[in-house]
């Protein structure tokens, strides 16, 4: 990196920027000229004309001017000032609930103003509260910009005059050394702006712009740094995954009789779909590269067992194996397999959550540091500071899209040992479709087991009115009466667990009431993790018929003999989300029921959601309908702990730049291979450093 780059000298080096503010600034990323020229705004200010008070509606942010007729303080409620301001067309009131005495006094009847608000409801008519005001001396003081005024993200203790001053700055002295790395073609091409242009048309929009053009989805000034902006994401992970490709790994092989010793042990015979994979990952292992693999299987399509043949090649060349889900429950169910799986080979399998405390703390990391473990599993707290391995030669993550694109690079950094680094192996059931994939994936091969194991049957889905609750809970009672388990899923809006938690209480009361004969379990969030596993034993071994829970099940668990689940309110959640659920039952031999008991009257929306779900089992299907239905910010966005920060790009309103962009950065790396680390630079700043996160 050329240090001598004046736009990567510190904001520091602009006037009135101390060393506070700085390290303001680099609470939003921003430590270079360079990043202030990339901190780009996220909506304007009209202030280029004065509105008519008498014209203004609610949810309008206008700028007005006027007379003071009346100021006055309210002490009904909370105390506040009102002032009352009127330009011949009509009245609107100013009010603020934090303001001085000298303010009192300054805003005296008689005096002319200016504000600058959003226009509410209010007690008495319109009112703006606490709106930016400047106190005029003369009536025909002119007040109105010249052009839209840009308003950046802040971050506290930053003040919006303070940013646009220092932006103006960065601008005024930097903008002519930035380089535009896309080639003239692909400008052409797209009809794009220069680059320049680009950052110049948003940061100081011309007089002639309008916030209407501005905001306009196909701005092609807009449109071009959110192109730039995705391909160097792209890029990002394709450069990772050179790197990563240049790195030493072990190489695994396995004898034939250790191979057959495993596989004859396994209760059931592979899938063909689980042999090609199998084959498709001992290949990888087999090379000095490490491997790094996605799979992708829909729930119930053995994955698992995939992952623990991965382990045996470790374990077979002498290494050692992390395995890592997203929730204790789904980690102990991957010890208990593969302490079965193992049985007869004499490995170590230990397991590793944040709630091993102590003495078995110790006793544990001290296995895993002298290499007496060969196995261990659980959650992420396997991947502390504290936790280290004497000889990890393969990583393995379950249902990645817990886990962001980030944090899964930090782990593969946290393997490396005397510059080896563990194969990794990551498994999701959520297919994400092949254009969103490149901004998640492309540092990933990936395999598909796309073959269910024999002998299930498609689950019956029924989409039920919860006037008929009765009737649903009455079959709970037969299907217990035969013998057979069940869930009721309760859930609500995901943000709030202590409410699921609660109504899953609640729940459990009620029905323990109206089916005093079956026996009731409760799993939620906020149990403990003993109870919660003492619970789910319970339900495992059959000691509890019908099992109440939040939405902790979604995935992974699995017991067989429960072939029945009832999922409350399903219209909250997203299409793949309900999939997940779903696929706790099916796994047995036997027909399995789910009923979706849903809040009415439905939307339109939500019943043709619904009845998606209703229609096919097919988990590639439902992901491919879910993007469509929820746009994929929702999908990507919301739904995952490692979220994908965009400056610029959105990725519901600029899908369709994605179709392009493997391509592009294919000829890019090829052509231009100088641009991709200015570009990743650029736009995903130092601050990627994959080894803090
Ligand atoms: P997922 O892909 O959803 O993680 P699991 O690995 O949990 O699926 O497997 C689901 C169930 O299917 C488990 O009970 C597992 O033991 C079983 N299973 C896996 N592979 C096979 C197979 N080839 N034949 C029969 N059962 C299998
Ligand atoms: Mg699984």
């Amino acid at each position: 990196m050329d240090r001598t780059d004046p736009l990567d000298q510190s904001v520091a080096s602009l006037g009135g920027i101390g060393k506070q503010t700085a390290s303001k600034l680099e609470k939003l990323g921003i430590r270079t000229c360079q990043d202030l020229i990339f901190h780009l705004p996220h909506r304007y200010e009209d202030r280029t004309r004065i509105q008519a008070i008498g014209a203004l509606k609610p949810g309008v942010t206008a700028l007005i001017k006027g007379k003071i007729e009346l100021t006055d303080t309210l002490l009904r409620g909370r105390k506040s000032l009102i002032c009352r301001i009127g330009d011949g067309t009509g009245f609107i009131n100013l009010r603020f609930f934090h303001f001085s005495a000298a303010q009192l006094t300054q805003l005296s009847p008689g005096t002319c103003i200016s504000c600058f608000a959003e226009v509410r409801h209010g007690y008495a008519g319109l009112e703006m509260i606490h709106p930016d005001y400047k106190i005029l001396s003369n009536p025909k003081q002119s007040v109105t910009e010249d052009t839209l005024r840009p308003v950046y993200p802040l971050t506290e203790g930053l003040s919006q005059s303070l940013l646009r001053k220092a932006i103006k700055q960065a601008l005024n002295l930097h903008l002519k050394n930035l380089t535009d790395w896309l080639p003239e073609s692909l400008l052409q091409r797209f009809n794009y702006p220069t680059l320049i242009e680009a950052i110049n048309f948003l940061h100081a929009p011309s007089e002639q712009t309008t916030a209407e053009t501005l905001l306009q989805n196909d701005n092609p000034a807009r449109k071009r740094l959110a192109f730039e902006e995705l391909l160097s994401h792209h890029l990002s992970l394709r450069v990772v995954r050179e790197q990563a490709r240049e790195q030493l790994a072990p190489p695994f092989s396995i004898d034939e009789t250790t191979r057959r010793h495993f596989l004859k042990s396994l209760p059931f015979q592979l899938t063909g779909a689980q042999q090609r994979v199998i084959t498709e990952i001992e290949a990888d292992c087999s090379r000095q590269q490490p491997m790094l693999r996605l799979v992708q299987g829909d729930v119930g399509s053995g994955k698992t067992v995939v992952s623990a043949y991965a382990a045996l090649l470790a374990l077979a060349a002498g290494y050692q194996v992390a395995v890592m889900a997203p929730t204790e429950l789904l980690a102990e169910q991957h010890f208990r397999n593969f302490s079965a799986w193992f049985e007869r080979f004499q490995t170590q399998i230990i397991f590793l959550t944040g709630q091993i405390k102590g003495n078995t703390r110790k006793t544990t990391l001290e296995t895993l540091e002298d290499g007496s473990a060969g196995i261990v599993i659980g959650t992420h707290a396997l991947f502390q500071e504290s936790v280290t391995f004497k000889k990890l030669g393969l990583i393995v993550i379950d249902e990645q899209h817990r886990f962001g694109v980030h944090q899964r690079m930090a782990l593969r950094d946290k393997g490396r040992n005397a510059g080896i680094r563990p194969h990794q192996l990551v498994m999701t059931a959520t297919p994400i479709p092949r254009t969103l994939a490149m901004l998640q994936y492309s540092d990933l091969d990936i395999s598909i087991i796309d073959e269910l194991p024999p002998g299930r049957k498609p689950i019956v889905t029924s989409v039920i009115p919860s006037e008929r609750r009765e009737e649903v809970i009455a079959r709970i009672g037969h299907w217990v009466a035969h013998k057979r388990q069940a869930y009721w899923v309760c859930t609500l809006i995901e943000e709030s667990e202590a409410l699921q938690c609660e109504a899953a209480e609640k729940t459990a009361e009620l029905l323990t009431q109206v089916l005093p004969d079956i026996r009731i379990g409760l799993v939620h969030g906020r149990m403990k993790a003993a109870d919660k596993d003492a619970v789910m034993q319970d339900f495992k071994s059959h000691r509890i018929d019908l099992l109440v829970a939040t939405t902790v099940i979604e995935v992974g668990v699995d017991v067989p003999n429960a072939g029945l689940m009832i999922i409350e309110n399903p219209e909250r959640l997203g299409l793949s989300q309900l999939h997940q659920l779903r696929g706790r039952v099916g796994r047995g031999k036997d027909d399995s029921y789910c009923l979706l008991l849903y809040q009415s009257p439905l939307s339109d929306t939500a019943r043709h959601r619904l009845g998606i779900l209703r229609d096919t089992n097919d988990g590639f299907m439902i992901a491919e309908k879910d993007l469509e239905l929820r746009g994929p910010g929702e999908v990507m966005g919301t739904r995952q702990t490692g979220q994908m920060q965009f400056k610029i790009a959105d990725l519901d309103r600029d899908t369709d730049l994605l179709d392009n962009i493997p391509t592009i950065a294919e000829s890019l790396l090829h052509h231009s291979p100088d641009a991709v680390q200015p570009l990743i630079k650029r736009w995903l700043g130092e601050t990627v450093n994959y080894a803090e996160v």
